[in-house]
Order: structure tokens, then C-alpha cells, then sequence
């Protein structure tokens, strides 16, 4: 039988958000347990896999502070240019709406690019391999937990035997939480009989750093520009909404049909274009947590939120709350205060919900909105688009959100 480990925080899931939590504390020395049912192994260098996050210039401070940004094995592209446009299938390369510049942003904001395209496998990797080296953290995967909160501790019971006494416990096991269901707390969800298809394409000519997202009445179509690999030195990722019996029937396609419909969505300017590692897809929902805290426990990450991925912010609205629950921790260890005590509970909630809540509502609009055939309301948005276009400040402010600052 194992010894009772006491630790200040005991996180559950070590996927990126909690995975980075983790870092980020046993960097500024809180002892932390982490637990994930599935196995974290440090050395794995797996293939490319065609899964790619885009990161603001906000989580990029996280994963700074998490002393995870200069450990990626593979270096992130830059986004320094947006072009957002709208059009019908067949027309893809049509009206073009905005042209957003990173050096319009302003230049009081130090970071020299609207976002990074970060491949899935490198921030695996990165996660991995700190989680391995870190000499405050204990790490047990894969291992299933149990939890009981009490009102002053937790405890986090293995079914090895092993027992962890925890001042506050992280619900970071995505989308289904076992925790946040445990604790009661109920969820709205939003259907949008839509799926997401995901990967990386390679293609002729180069992207100079420009993402695109070009809305058509199914559902939005993103490319987005990675940097380079030997094999394939100009390479996107691309985050392609369809109806849900649309996506079934494109995921169904050989290589060079389904290559073929990707082109007709994303024109021409890139010249040829080839499909890199496999093609993913997800049904996409939205979900929000009516409470991100409980006595002693806290939801992180999409277990706290998922969001439509029209905007590519579900992950760094989870870098968000990892950023704000760890520095409130830090803040009240180096106080000698309760890590885990009713007070830090109510002000992550106060700094997170709000934030989480009009991004939910924000994609949600935008889907509405773009993803429409209905002739009155692509007027209206047409012209508020054009008005944006004349306004510099408002252009400015989007930007900004957008990166996270
Ligand atoms: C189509 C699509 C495209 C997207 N594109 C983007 C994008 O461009 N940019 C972006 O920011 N976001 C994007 N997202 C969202 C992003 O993928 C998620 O927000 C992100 O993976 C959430 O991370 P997480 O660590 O909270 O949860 P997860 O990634 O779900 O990780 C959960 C971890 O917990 C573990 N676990 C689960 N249950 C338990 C348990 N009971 N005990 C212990 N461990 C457990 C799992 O093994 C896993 O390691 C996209 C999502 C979709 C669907």
C-alpha cells in the first residue's frame, strides 16, 4: 500500500490546459499532483497528425510563464495577417470584406503577430516532457481517480491505492468532466448539426504569414498558415464547417476528390494543393458550466466551456483560465493563504465566467449570422462589415480581443 502524499493542488486531466496548469505551478515550486487516464509517455516523437491550435498572443504569455513556449520541438507560424471574406461555394475567391494587419493592432502590444499556428503533437510533446522532469510534481497516468471534497481538503484516491490529500482539486478532463458532473453542476448546450473538419494541407505557393477565413453558407472555412517542414515547406492547417450529412460524405472521399471540394472552398490563390497526415472530424456544440467552482474544486478548459470554433478560441479561453486560477494560486501561497479556500474560488469564477460567457456568446452570433443563405440578414452583416472597414478604432479593438490583449 502507498503512503498518503499531501500536495497543495491536485489537477485531473493532463491535456493542454491542465497539462500546462500543472507546469506553470511546479514551476514556482506549489507541490502539485496531476492524474490523466490516459498514459502522458515523455520521449514520443509521433508523426505528424494534421491537428493544429491556433494560439493568441494571451496564451502565448501562459505557456510562457508555464515554461512550456521555448520547449515546442517544433517552431509555431506566425498569423500577421487576416483577410475574412464571404462567399458562395463556387465563388470562393469572391468579395473580399476585411483585411486585418497586425501593424494596425497598435504598437504598444509586444507581441509581433495576431496569433501562432502550434502543431497538437508539439504541444503534446512539450507538455510531456516538462509533466517527466519536474521534480515538484507528482504524476500518475494512466490512472483512475476517485475524489471526496471535504470543507477544508480533498481526497484523491488511485486505484493503485495510492492517496492524495489536496487543497484544492482542478477539474481539467475536458468536455465530459466526471467532476463537474460529480459536483452537481449543471450545463447548458448548444447542437449546431454541424461537424468541424480538421487537418493541414500543403500547398504551391506560400502563405506569407495570412490566414484566411472565408464564411459560406454552410459554415465557415479557415485556412490557417503553419511554418513549414522539410517535406512540405508551405503548410496550412485548415478548420472546415459543413451540415453534418455534408461532412459525412466529404469524410468519405478519396484523397484527390476530397482535395478537390477543399480547393473549390479555398480558391486558387494558393496554387495546388495537397492533404497532409489524416483528416479529422468533430460534431461541434457548445457548452457552458453554470458554475466553475464548487467547495474545493475548480473546471478548467472545456470543462468548464466549448465553444464553436469559428473563431479558433475554444483552447485559449482554457490558456485563460489556467493563466488566472494559477497566479490566484501563486498570489495566495505566497501570502500563506488557502489555496483552495472560498475566497480564491469566488474571484477565479468573477475573472473567468464573464470572459467565457460573451466569447460563448460572441462565436455563437457569428454563426448565426455567416452561416446563412437568408438574403435580408447577409445585407445586414454585410454592411456592418463595410462599416467596420471604415472605422479604425473599431477595427483596432476587434483585433486586440482577438489576440488576447
Ligand atoms: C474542430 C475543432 C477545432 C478546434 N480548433 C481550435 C483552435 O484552432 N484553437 C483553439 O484554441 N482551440 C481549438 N479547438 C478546441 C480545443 O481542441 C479544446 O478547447 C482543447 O482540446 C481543450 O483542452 P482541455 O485540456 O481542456 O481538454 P482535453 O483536450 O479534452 O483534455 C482532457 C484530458 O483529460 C483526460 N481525462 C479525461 N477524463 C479523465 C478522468 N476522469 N480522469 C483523469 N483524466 C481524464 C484526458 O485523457 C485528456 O488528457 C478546436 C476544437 C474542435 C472540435
Amino acid at each position: 500500500m502507498s503512503e498518503q502524499i499531501e500536495v497543495d493542488v491536485a489537477i485531473l486531466g493532463a491535456g493542454p490546459v491542465g497539462g500546462t496548469l500543472a507546469c506553470l505551478l511546479a514551476r514556482a515550486g506549489i507541490a502539485t499532483a496531476v492524474i490523466d487516464r490516459a498514459a502522458l509517455p515523455p520521449m514520443e516523437h509521433p508523426d505528424f497528425d494534421g491537428r493544429a491550435y491556433a494560439i493568441a498572443a494571451g496564451s502565448r504569455r501562459v505557456l510562457e510563464e508555464a515554461g512550456l513556449w521555448a520547449e515546442l520541438p517544433y517552431v509555431p507560424g506566425a498569423i500577421t495577417d487576416i483577410r475574412v471574406s464571404d462567399g458562395r461555394l463556387g465563388r470562393a475567391a469572391s468579395r473580399l470584406f476585411l483585411h486585418f494587419d497586425r501593424r494596425e493592432a497598435g504598437d504598444d502590444i509586444e507581441a509581433e503577430a495576431f496569433g501562432w499556428m502550434l502543431e497538437a503533437r508539439a504541444l503534446r510533446m512539450a507538455v510531456n516532457a516538462a509533466l517527466d522532469a519536474s521534480p515538484d510534481l507528482h504524476v500518475f497516468a494512466p490512472a483512475e481517480a476517485k475524489v471526496v471534497r471535504h470543507a477544508d481538503h480533498a481526497i484523491v484516491t488511485l486505484q493503485s491505492g495510492q492517496v492524495i490529500r489536496a487543497r484544492l482539486v482542478v477539474a481539467a478532463e475536458g468536455r465530459n468532466s466526471p467532476l463537474r458532473e460529480q459536483a452537481g453542476i449543471r450545463t447548458t448546450r448548444i447542437a449546431y448539426g454541424q461537424t468541424g473538419i480538421v487537418g493541414a494541407i500543403a500547398h504551391e505557393l506560400p502563405h506569407n504569414g495570412c490566414a484566411l477565413e472565408h464564411f459560406l453558407p454552410a459554415g465557415p472555412f479557415a485556412q490557417l498558415p503553419m511554418a513549414g517542414t522539410a517535406g512540405a515547406p508551405n503548410l496550412s492547417a485548415f478548420v472546415w464547417t459543413e451540415r453534418d450529412a455534408t461532412a459525412q460524405r466529404l469524410m468519405a472521399l478519396d484523397e484527390a476528390s476530397f482535395a478537390r471540394e477543399l480547393q473549390r472552398r479555398l480558391g486558387t490563390h494558393l496554387g495546388q494543393v495537397r492533404v497532409m497526415g489524416r483528416r479529422w472530424s468533430y460534431s461541434l456544440s457548445a457548452l457552458h458550466a453554470e458554475r466553475y467552482t464548487a467547495e474545493r474544486l475548480a473546471l478548467v478548459g472545456d470543462a468548464a466551456h466549448g465553444v464553436h470554433p469559428i473563431a479558433g478560441q475554444g483552447l485559449n479561453l482554457g490558456f485563460r483560465d489556467a493563466g488566472a486560477l494559477g497566479r490566484l494560486i501563486l498570489a495566495a501561497h505566497a501570502a500563506g493563504e488557502d489555496v483552495g479556500g472560498a475566497a480564491l474560488l469566488r474571484a477565479y469564477q468573477a475573472q473567468r465566467r464573464p470572459d467565457s460567457l460573451a466569447m460563448l456568446a460572441a462565436t455563437d452570433a457569428l454563426d448565426r449570422l455567416f452561416s446563412t443563405d437568408n438574403r435580408a440578414v447577409r445585407l445586414v452583416r454585410d454592411l456592418g462589415i463595410a462599416a467596420v472597414h471604415r472605422m479604425p478604432r473599431l477595427k483596432r479593438a476587434f483585433m486586440r480581443a482577438a489576440m488576447g490583449v
